[in-house]
């Protein structure tokens, strides 16, 4: 589908964060971000993206960890034709202002995951028409994230959101615990939802949430969490049932059963008898264009065509049958992904880093390919995280363990606390990655880790 807009266009906003119609800058040439609605895209469009990747790029695409592609490395005077071809790929927004609002998360497995108690996928895109067709809307952040959970075993449940829902059995029917600047409580530690609304009621709620958002915060507060400095959550529950009149219950204690590990990788079972989806990991959140291909052709040839991007930079396949579970594995292993959650370079994440950012200290990619080369290997292990600056492009939750760069091939050790905030606990100052692998098998064999 063509997208008839001119561009570059007015509407768009300056920002720091890279859109499609907002190309930024980096050490190694422009960036282009490809918000995909609930992660997907089709293979045509996969097509497309490698082809002009190759064309207007070096040929390196990234996996982010909000489920979305981009395009990096765009060589100077290419930008409005890259763009053109993505816009005429459908890959944009319905209208230029509305490229940054659409920061919407489901599950990769929406409409397919067995454990799920509804298909979000519906309320999904209903949610995303009202957010790219109403103009008051497109005054949000870039960076204002929402979250809708149908309640699937493949499910990330650790990266804060500005608005949550999560799916929960209702007497009758299905309804949804919300809350507000953070993730959906799982543990009893956890800070609990804010109330219940009915199913019915989902996106009046979301809508009314954004309102009132847009009507209380000051110029400065840009998230959820900032306009609950002034304004507390109580306060909030207070408005909104003004708003909507008796729909929202007490939520009590609730939790969000916890999500099932390593769920994004390998085959597992979809509710349809006889399919199965199947994940397969980038390394580092990188694809070149012969695996972005790769992975169209085998969706095409085996799926539903379409490919399903993951907040843990993999790739989901959908609707394939069981029986060519095993010539799909095979033919990703064969395009340099990863399907096994045992091999470190699975759990490892690292931001561009210096040979790609002017703000990073150290070569973080290469560092964590070393740091890969070293690591024992096992399903257990828990997950790594190189960072090249305290920003944490690459991680928008806390991983286990966080490498800090400090210098160049040196890197401060922490371990995620429980409780507490920031990177965790430093564990080792001025680490080579040779340093920290040493450490990390050592506190990995002790079990001395925070899941
Ligand atoms: S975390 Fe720092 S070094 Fe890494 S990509 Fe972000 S800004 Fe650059």
């Amino acid at each position: 589908m063509k997208q008839a807009f001119c561009i570059p266009s007015p509407a768009v906003r300056p920002s720091a964060c890279p859109g499609l119609l907002r190309i930024v800058q980096a050490k190694d040439g422009g960036i282009c971000r490809i918000k995909l609605p609930c992660g997907r895209l089709d293979v045509d469009q996969a097509e497309r993206i490698a082809r002009a990747a190759l064309q207007h790029a070096g040929g390196v695409i990234e996996a982010t960890n909000r489920g979305n592609l981009q395009i990096r490395g765009i060589r100077a005077g290419n930008e409005d034709a890259l763009i053109g071809e993505l816009l005429d790929a459908g890959l944009g927004p319905r209208t230029p202002g509305a490229d940054d609002v659409r920061n919407l998360m489901v599950s990769p497995a929406a409409g397919v995951d067995p454990q799920a108690l509804v298909d979000i996928s519906p309320l999904a895109a209903e949610l995303l028409a009202t957010l790219e067709n109403t103009p008051r809307l497109h005054a949000l952040s870039p960076k204002f994230a929402l979250l809708l959970d149908g309640g699937e075993r493949l499910a990330m449940l650790e990266h804060p959101h500005d608005i949550w829902l999560c799916a929960l059995p209702l007497e009758e029917g299905v309804g949804y615990a919300f809350g507000l600047a953070g993730c959906p409580p799982v543990s009893a530690n956890d800070a609990p939802a804010l109330a219940i609304v009915p199913a019915t009621q989902a996106h009046a709620l979301i809508i009314a949430l954004l309102d009132l958002f847009l009507e209380l915060a000051k110029p400065e507060q840009t998230r959820m969490r900032h306009l609950q400095e002034n304004h507390a959550p109580a306060e909030l529950l207070q408005r909104l049932q003004e708003r909507l009149g008796d729909a929202l219950l007490p939520a009590g204690e609730w939790r969000r059963a916890p999500a099932q590990g390593n769920a994004h990788l390998g085959v597992h079972a979809q509710r349809q008898p006889g399919l199965v989806h199947i994940g397969a990991a980038t390394v580092l959140g990188r694809l070149d264009t012969r695996q972005l291909l790769g992975l169209a052709d085998l969706a095409r040839r085996y799926g539903d065509g379409n490919l399903r991007l993951t907040p843990w930079q993999s790739v989901l396949l959908a609707n394939i049958t069981e029986t060519a579970a095993d010539a799909v594995i095979h033919s990703l292993h064969a395009i340099g992904l990863l399907t096994d959650a045992s091999e470190p370079l699975a759990r490892i994440i690292a931001c561009t880093g210096a040979s790609g950012c002017a703000k990073g200290l150290a070569d973080t990619k290469a560092d964590a390919l070393r740091l890969g080369e070293l690591l024992p290997a096992g399903e257990e292990q828990p997950g790594i995280h190189l960072t090249g600056c305290s920003r944490s492009c690459a991680a928008a939750h806390r991983a286990p363990f966080t490498l800090l760069a400090v210098a160049e091939g040196r890197y401060d050790l922490f371990a995620r606390q429980p409780l507490g905030n920031g990177f965790g606990q430093l564990l080792g100052h001025h680490l080579t990655p040779d340093e920290a692998a040493e450490l990390l098998a050592s506190l990995t064999a002790t079990r001395s880790f925070t899941r």
